[in-house]
């Protein structure tokens, strides 16, 4: 019998050698890419909808890019359609009309939803401050600010705009599908990213119910699944008074929305005050009873429009929101105007990461 050549044993051991390796290494690329699904499948893309970048990170067997686009559409379809300033609008047209109106389904709904709103937070929220929000011009915001030409309107030209505003104004006929504003002027600026985030995520999930990711529009995140389809997306809340990046804390999220109020998204300083562009319905001022407010809720309607609501009570009406806000699903963060923190009972499990 011919012995072995060790050469050729030296050879063959190396050849298993690196098979093994091959074999480890492609076993663990597949577990990446399928299982763990950690090697950047997600895709970004960036729209300037609203006044501001809406941001889409997504991950789905889908195209990513014909869901985003679909999206941003949508978008673009609710902006103009709710835009109080557009001739064509819907809103403009209601705002202008001395007589009832006929709406669409959706116009109807989403009034209705606001006007609810409205009556939960006692006012707070008040989707018919249209005439205020022109009268101090954040209806022009970029322009204004390019120009610097912001003013603070006089008390008078202030009570002649709040006499003509709020919610109880606005009436619906639900048989004829028809809404009067008797005078006010609707502006959904406090509910329409909201909803636009709402319609995002049903879109994504018509395209494929098992992608994941999240949208975010300025101030608000949408969540469409869990990050890799497993853990938890780390979200700051950021510093009302501090640079972007500088966060008061951190939040958990893989499913639902937040959305942030603040007085430092939009605002204009006249002999060092501060005005902003969320107004007090029962003053006709900016409000400044917080500086910012954060809102957690399963849906972005109530995230958007309660954060707007609990910056409006803000400390004084605390009691209030610690109470109410949470049966409506939404958990509260508070920054008072001296950078205390107010949270209603829940909202510290979200800051936690272990949970
Ligand atoms: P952002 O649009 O910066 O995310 P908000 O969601 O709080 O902030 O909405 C503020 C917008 O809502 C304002 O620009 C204005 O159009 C409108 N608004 C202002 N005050 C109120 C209010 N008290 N209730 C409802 N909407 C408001
Ligand atoms: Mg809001």
């Amino acid at each position: 019998m011919q012995q072995p050549d060790p050469k050729e044993i030296m050879i063959l051991n190396r050849i298993v050698v690196f098979s093994v390796i091959v074999l480890f290494i492609i076993i663990a690329a597949i577990y990446l890419l399928f299982v763990s699904g950690k090697t950047g499948q997600y895709s970004d893309f960036e729209d300037y909808i609203f006044g501001t970048y809406v941001r889409i990170r997504i991950s789905s067997k889908v195209n990513p890019s014909t869901i985003s686009k679909a999206i941003f559409n949508e978008m673009k379809r609710l902006e103009k359609k709710f835009d109080p300033y557009i001739e064509s609008s819907i809103i403009y047209k209601l705002n202008h009309s001395e007589d009832w109106v006929e709406v669409d389904d959706e116009t109807l709904s989403v009034i209705d939803l606001a006007l609810k709103i409205a009556r939960d937070t006692e006012g707070a929220f008040d989707p018919a401050l249209g005439r205020l929000i022109q009268l101090w011009g954040f209806s022009k915001f970029t322009e204004r600010e390019a120009t610097g030409t912001f003013t603070v309107p006089s008390a008078s030209e202030i009570a002649e705009a709040a006499s003509k505003s709020g919610y109880q104004k606005i009436a619906i006929d639900y048989v004829n599908k028809k809404i009067k504003t008797n005078g006010a002027w609707i502006d959904l600026g406090g509910i329409l990213k909201g909803y636009a985030l709402k319609r995002a995520y049903q879109i994504a999930k018509e395209f494929d119910k098992s992608c994941h990711g999240f949208v975010e529009t300025g101030g608000q995140i949408m969540i469409l699944g869990p990050k890799y389809n497993k853990t938890h997306w780390v979200i700051g809340v950021r510093d009302p008074r501090g640079q972007p990046g500088e966060n008061i804390t951190i939040v958990y999220l893989s499913e639902g929305s937040i959305a942030t109020s603040g007085d430092y998204e939009r605002f204009f300083i006249v002999d060092n005050v501060r005005y902003h562009h969320i107004l007090d319905p029962r003053t006709g001022y900016p409000a400044n009873k917080a500086i910012s407010a954060t809102v957690i809720a399963g849906d972005p309607v109530i995230a958007d429009a309660f954060s707007t609501a609990a910056f409006v009570l803000g400390e004084d009406r605390w009691l209030f929101t610690r109470t109410v806000f949470p049966k409506y699903g939404a958990e509260v963060l508070l920054v008072t105007p001296k950078k205390q923190l107010l949270r209603t009972d829940n909202f510290r499990i979200y800051e936690m990461s272990d949970r």
